[in-house]
């Protein structure tokens, strides 16, 4: 297979670029993808890879890792904030380590591993501050015995850190391949789920427009026709979170989503601005600032497991609960924003669109953390002309017809991924 001719290829990245980094990202793709082929993967006890040791060198600068391996290991590295940590995932691997070959040393402050699903094994280096991963590589041992991992981090700046994770969320994120399972590929086998939720409701009637329109008709009108034209794909099933003038709270809306194992969610407004002049449809995701926060608190507010069902949660702690839920939360943040880009792309020559359409902040309907979302403004009802479009049938045609084809091209995506 593929795996013997990535031996002994080096990531190289250069030292504290955000290119560098690009590059490091697009290294460790290339790396995922060529794996990603390769059958009887974890689950084949016979082929466990054994960890055979874990040594660690350096200062408060720059620490190399090194591990031997038995036989050659199928590592997936990614980063994490808050703290800064590096996280190795190796697929059918088992990792038994001496505690004190992990004591701290230099820059890192904990080595910390345990499985993470059957025959599957995670480290987690903890850093004292941010940091760069220099490069990953996978070498043969010369005299023929197993092979090692060497992996170099060197200190940064947050600016650095932040960089390489913004890269890693835009670019990984239909590969990393951990026990995610809810957000894997799609099979074409399988109907793909699309949730939509027409904004308001009830004694919560939204916006107003100048005309008297009010914002949760439109959005239940328009939800209603979307979901008709979504239904004559027959691979979809599609479900509107409510179907009438009903008030529904907003984690309503998001459980619902879950509910369903919603692959889409799609929140559809059409709120008014102080600028009557301002005009254009436009199209948010969730701001990735919040993230480490809001994850906590969902994971307070319900039951974690029953959340991330499909998850393996292994050990019992905080840590790897936070850990799990920020990875979820990453994957699907890169889906929505690829889903968001695709919407603007098929929106932007039908319907009349904001500057810089895609925007992002911190909507609560949009949390679920392992359902693709994005919340559509279809228009800005305080706008005389947008407000008269809303009242459309035509141009809502043209709308549903352009989010349809967004839907399409998504979907193809999230399929062609299963391979
Ligand atoms: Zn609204």
């Amino acid at each position: 297979m593929g795996a013997a001719a990535l031996t002994g290829k080096s990531f190289r990245a250069s030292n504290g670029r955000v290119t560098g980094m690009f590059r490091a990202v697009l290294a460790l793709l290339t790396f995922i993808v060529v794996f990603a082929g390769i059958e009887c993967r974890p689950a084949c006890a016979a082929d466990q890879v054994k960890a055979l040791d874990y040594k660690m060198a350096g200062d408060a600068k720059r620490v190399r890792i090194v591990m031997n391996f038995d036989n050659e290991p199928e590592p997936k590295w990614f980063l994490l904030r808050a703290p800064h940590r590096f996280v190795i995932d190796l697929p059918g691997s088992s990792l038994a380590l001496k505690a004190e070959d992990l004591a701290p040393r230099g820059l890192v402050k904990s080595v910390r591993y345990g499985a993470s699903g059957e025959g599957d094994s995670r480290l987690i280096v903890t850093a004292k501050g941010p940091f760069n991963v220099e490069k990953v590589d996978i070498l043969a041992n010369e005299e023929g015995n197993g092979y090692r991992l060497v992996a170099d981090l060197v200190a940064a700046t947050e600016r650095d850190f932040e960089a390489a994770l913004a890269v890693q969320s835009e670019t990984t994120a239909s590969t990393t391949t951990t026990k995610t399972d809810r957000l894997d590929a799609v099979p074409a086998n399988r109907p793909f789920t699309i949730v939509i939720d027409p904004g308001h409701g009830g004694v919560d009637g939204g916006a107003e427009g100048l005309n008297g329109t009010v914002e949760k008709e439109i959005t239940l009108a328009f939800s209603k026709e979307l979901k008709t034209k979504l239904e004559a794909n027959s691979t979809y099933k599609v479900y509107l979170t409510r179907e009438d003038d009903q008030f529904l709270r907003l984690d309503d809306r998001v459980r619902m989503a879950r509910q369903h194992t919603a692959d889409l969610f799609i929140s559809v407004h059409a709120d008014t601005i102080r600028l009557k002049g301002i005009r254009g449809a436009t199209v948010y995701t969730v701001s990735d600032k919040a993230s480490d926060a809001e994850a906590q608190a969902l994971a307070d507010r319900e039951n974690l497991s029953d959340q991330l069902a499909g998850v393996a949660v292994v050990e019992e702690n905080h840590e790897v609960s936070d850990i799990l839920v920020d990875l979820i939360k990453r994957e699907t943040h890169g889906f929505s924003t690829r889903f968001a880009r695709s919407l603007v792309e098929e929106l932007s020559p039908t319907v009349g669109m904001i500057n810089n359409p895609h925007r992002s902040a911190g909507f609560r309907v949009l949390k679920a953390p392992d359902v693709p979302s994005v919340l559509v403004e279809l228009g800005y009802l305080s706008n005389a002309k947008d407000e008269e479009q809303l009242r459309s049938a035509d141009w809502r045609e043209k709308a549903a017809t352009s989010i349809a084809k967004a839907v399409a091209a998504f979907v193809a995506e999230r399929r062609a991924a299963g391979g």
